[in-house]
């Protein structure tokens, strides 16, 4: 392609609107336009990187024996209905009507279309098993679209959705999607952690998401420099800390006036919010129930939620609840007498010694109390795993980060196949629920992703595979003709061989062309300048700084060698 032909349109400086690198050099390269708040327009390169993200995708499912299929975008209200997720999904979905009154939305995911797809076509365990998937247009109706495609409203997403006779044949079709996300992302350039991510709250049995570290992920990742292990926070379990022995000593209350927080406190006892037991009160559903963990720690309310096997509602408690469970003001929480539901107790308390509890009393605390001699709950991991905690799988300490989901892998099960009525027959003729999974790469966030983890102050650094040209040529001078035919001749030898290469013919100066050909992260530039004169040009690669001499008739090989 000429660049004199091309709809090409960066821009020098950076659009106020855009906070990230990725969103800002998206727009600046000329990859997208916004049309309004979490809509974009993909411009001709954009949307060369996207099929070429696309197609990485498609061959992967493919050689992982998936089969593409196309749902419709615009999903009539009765499957949601039935699913029960109509309502659910609240004002995230984009509903309409047609001009019968009959209700739409635009499908914000599909899981209910490829169920309804299976119980209509599939009748028997001959069929089995099966991974249908699909490259489709996605919309949500974010409350704050922001960072660009990160989070719009309008997203290009391959969803998969697997159907087997049984949970073993569930595994090993979870398992070949697991390696294929894998293949996807190595081959897109992407450094991602495949982390476990907390399946709970989806009702599922087993779920990882392929997470890429980034200071805007809305994720929080617990991870092991040391060995390979990576969770996300939600799940990642902790390990108590062990703390020195102490001689137990004997249990005494204390005035404490007007002390209610963590801060006054330690003040007030002259010690560290490491001698301290927090006990917070939550309300799930119709139960109360209090938590405890080390003064300096945060209740993990997921590791709450499922240790209370699910719960629809779960919230702090308000002071009311607060003064009825405890007998006195907010502040003064603690154990002993407590009167709630379920009192958990994280099993870093158990190991405590002689620490300091509200006394359920307005004005008093215990001191030197101890787990066992002076009350006990139900012991479990209810808190918030942080930077240091040991690795639970090697004992080094782990790192947390946040991070942005650019894949996620899900064992449904029969969550979908039960209330929808998706069942098949099995062997001995018995109708049976369709075993599901589900599998969803988000594409433009792919793209933006490889953004962030590929750029420098000069613009997108993009790896050979995903890039929209592969090597750009630029004769320095446009009026010397010499400069122009070489520059021209190499331009169609390359795209002779199957490369995808540009020609930046357009009447600018050799700087501009350059700054631009950074800006939009073309792998190879090579510079046909003035040594042209003694058969030489110019081959500089994007990630490197080092300008490499080459004679005209050896370019060809050096390209090709990139390749290999
Ligand atoms: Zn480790």
């Amino acid at each position: 392609m000429k660049l004199s032909k091309m709809l090409i349109s960066t821009l020098r400086e950076t659009p106020a609107e855009a906070e990230i690198v990725s969103h800002q050099l998206m727009l600046r390269a000329g990859m997208m336009r916004k049309m309004a708040s979490g809509i974009y327009n993909y411009m001709p390169l954009g949307l060369r990187v996207m099929k070429k993200i696309e197609d990485i995708v498609r061959e992967e499912m493919d050689k992982a024996g998936a089969q593409e299929f196309l749902a419709s975008a615009i999903l009539p209200s009765e499957l949601w209905k039935e699913s029960g997720r109509w309502e659910v999904f609240g004002p995230e979905m984009f509903k309409l009507k047609d001009r019968n009154e009959r209700e739409f939305c635009l499908g914000p995911t599909h899981e209910e279309v490829f169920t309804d797809i299976a119980r209509n076509e599939i009748k028997s365990y001959k069929q089995l098993p099966l991974n249908l998937y699909q490259i489709q247009t996605k919309y949500r109706d974010e409350r704050r679209p922001r960072f660009g495609v990160m989070r719009s409203r309008e997203f290009v997403m391959k969803d998969a959705y697997s159907f087997d006779k049984d949970y073993e044949g569930l595994d090993i079709s979870y398992n070949k999607m697991y390696e294929a996300y894998h293949n996807i992302f190595k081959r897109c350039g992407l450094v991602c952690k495949c982390v476990e991510a907390d399946s709970g709250a989806m009702g599922g049995s087993g779920s990882a998401e392929f997470m890429v570290k980034s200071e805007i992920g809305e994720d929080e990742i617990a991870f092991c420099t040391a060995c390979e292990y990576a969770a996300n926070v939600e799940k990642a379990p902790s390990t108590p800390e062990v703390l020195e022995n102490e001689d137990i000593k004997e249990l005494n209350k204390v005035t404490t006036p007007d002390v209610k927080t963590i801060d006054e406190l330690i003040k007030f006892f002259k010690t560290t919010p490491k001698k301290f037991a927090k006990t917070l009160i939550y309300k799930a559903d119709d139960k109360v129930v209090a938590v405890m963990v080390r003064g300096d720690r945060e209740v993990n309310e997921v590791k709450v939620v499922n240790a209370l096997g699910g719960a629809i509602d779960f919230e702090m408690a308000d002071a009311t609840t607060v003064k009825n469970a405890t007998s006195a003001e907010v502040g003064f929480a603690g154990p002993i007498g407590i009167k709630v539901d379920v009192l958990f107790v994280d099993e870093e308390v158990a190991n405590m010694y002689n620490f300091i509890i509200g006394a359920n009393e307005t004005g008093y605390h215990y001191e030197n109390v101890n787990y066992g001699r002076d009350f006990e709950g139900k012991l479990g991991d209810f808190r918030k795993v942080v930077e240091g905690d040991k690795c639970p799988k090697c004992g080094k300490p782990m790192t947390v980060a946040r991070g942005v989901e650019v894949g996620h892998i899900f064992k449904l099960g029969t969550k979908y196949s039960e209330t929808m009525g998706a069942n098949f027959l099995d062997e001995k003729g018995e109708s049976k629920p369709l075993i599901m999974g589900c599998y969803g790469i988000g594409v433009n966030r792919t793209m933006a992703t490889v953004i962030e983890q590929n750029h420098d102050e000069n613009g997108i650094i993009w790896p050979l595979a995903i890039a929209p040209y592969q090597v750009i040529v630029i004769p320095a001078v446009t009026k010397d003709e010499e400069q122009v035919r070489v520059a021209e001749e190499i331009y169609n030898r390359l795209k002779g061989m199957g490369i995808e290469v540009l020609l930046d013919d357009r009447d600018e100066r050799a700087g501009v062309k350059f700054k631009d050909a950074d800006l939009i992260g073309i792998p190879m530039r090579i510079t046909v300048g003035k040594k042209v004169k003694e058969g030489n040009v110019e081959f500089k690669l994007r990630n490197s700084s080092d300008i490499e001499l080459i004679s005209i008739s050896e370019i060809f090989e050096r390209v090709e060698k990139e390749f290999k």
